[in-house]
């Protein structure tokens, strides 16, 4: 189902010299949802033959960001492609159709009901040849990026609440240098590594009823030194090292961005805490930062919360450096001191 553009092109010309009538849609159709098909459906009811094209990965990052899309290209064209509805597929890398719709020439070009008229920039170039553009109202409302968020949504709340614990407090945690041992950009899960005393700590932290989750700076995502595939699987080393000794970590939130990017997440600023505070239903009364960098500090101040400087090897660092056991143990202090076990239900 899955043609080039020298093929679909052959398709466009032989459909129209038999009289048909070629309809052309594209978008990212990332996890396919009814919404899609009932879009995709109707459009296929305006014409003899329906070309889909599918964006490829990179022009969807482009769009919506490093952590898009869900599903990979070949998914994503092989599921439209299965569609009764739908007859040939091609992969798009533009962002924009308009390369494509000029080479085809499809006799209607149709969008999704959530664009005006005047929204589409390809409009022009379609009427230019004489061809139509049709707009279909969305039917269902639902969208990819609502049902990511019902399904993390869903991961929360699906996590027993420890109410019956004494603090109810979260604890972010830095990873690299703090969890697990500092290598820069770290890419093969075979060389994680946990910081001596990490799992002492961050069971001492849990067992006293504090909620961990884990905050990091990624610019090597953004850079292009690491993909995020590889990226998710190091997480997942780490977590399956943290779980065989019952360490949970509800969430791991991360900012791919490169510094150049001048994003809103990226540690020192405290949107990533703020985000998991607000997430997770914390508030920075009773939450804690743990890092092993002075933007880890400085997240932590902009999101109103105490935090704690650690080292893997405080012995040789010395400084106002400490071991994340050392801090655990001060965290534990401080939360019983300043009565934090007050309100336990959250
Ligand atoms: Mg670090």
């Amino acid at each position: 189902m899955l043609h080039s553009v020298e093929t679909i092109k052959m398709v466009v010309d032989s459909a129209k010299a038999k009289g048909l009538k070629v309809g052309f849609t594209c978008g990212a159709f990332d996890l396919l949802h009814a919404g899609h098909v009932a879009y995709l459906s109707a459009a296929r009811q305006m014409c003899d033959v329906l070309i889909v094209a599918v964006n490829s990965d990179d022009s969807v990052r482009a769009q919506k960001g490093p952590l898009r899309p869900i599903r990979t290209q070949e998914e994503r064209c092989a599921l439209v492609g299965a569609l009764r509805c739908v007859d040939a597929v091609i992969l798009m890398s533009d962002r924009r159709p308009n390369r494509l719709i000029s080479m085809l020439r499809p006799d209607l070009y149709i969008k999704g009901g959530d664009y005006n008229h005047r929204q589409l920039n390809s409009a022009p170039l379609v009427e230019a040849y004489g061809g139509t553009v049709v707009l279909i109202p969305v039917r269902f409302d639902v969208s990819t990026s609502a049902t990511i968020k019902k399904i993390v949504e869903a991961s929360v709340h699906a996590s027993p609440a420890s109410t019956s614990k004494a603090y109810g407090g979260l604890i972010l945690l830095d990873r690299d240098g703090t969890i697990i041992r500092n290598i820069p950009y770290l890419k093969d899960r075979l060389k994680v590594e946990l910081v001596p005393g990490a799992v002492t700590a961050l069971t001492k932290l849990q067992d006293a009823g504090f909620e961990l989750a884990v905050a990091t700076n990624q610019q090597g995502i953004g850079l292009g030194y690491l993909t995020f595939d590889e990226y998710v699987a190091v997480n997942g080393e780490m977590l399956r090292k943290l779980g065989t000794s019952g360490v949970r970590i509800s969430r791991i939130y991360t900012c791919p961005h490169s510094v150049a990017d001048e994003c809103i997440c990226r540690k020192p600023q405290g949107e990533m805490l703020r985000r998991a505070m607000a997430d997770l239903g914390h508030d920075p009364g009773r939450s804690y930062m743990i890092g092993d960098a002075e933007s880890d500090i400085a997240a932590a101040a902009d999101a109103g919360i105490a935090a704690r400087l650690v080292s893997e090897s405080p012995q040789l660092e010395g400084g106002n450096r400490e071991s994340i056991e050392s801090a655990a143990d001060w965290i534990l202090l401080d939360a019983a001191k300043s009565g934090k076990e007050v309100g336990q239900c959250r």
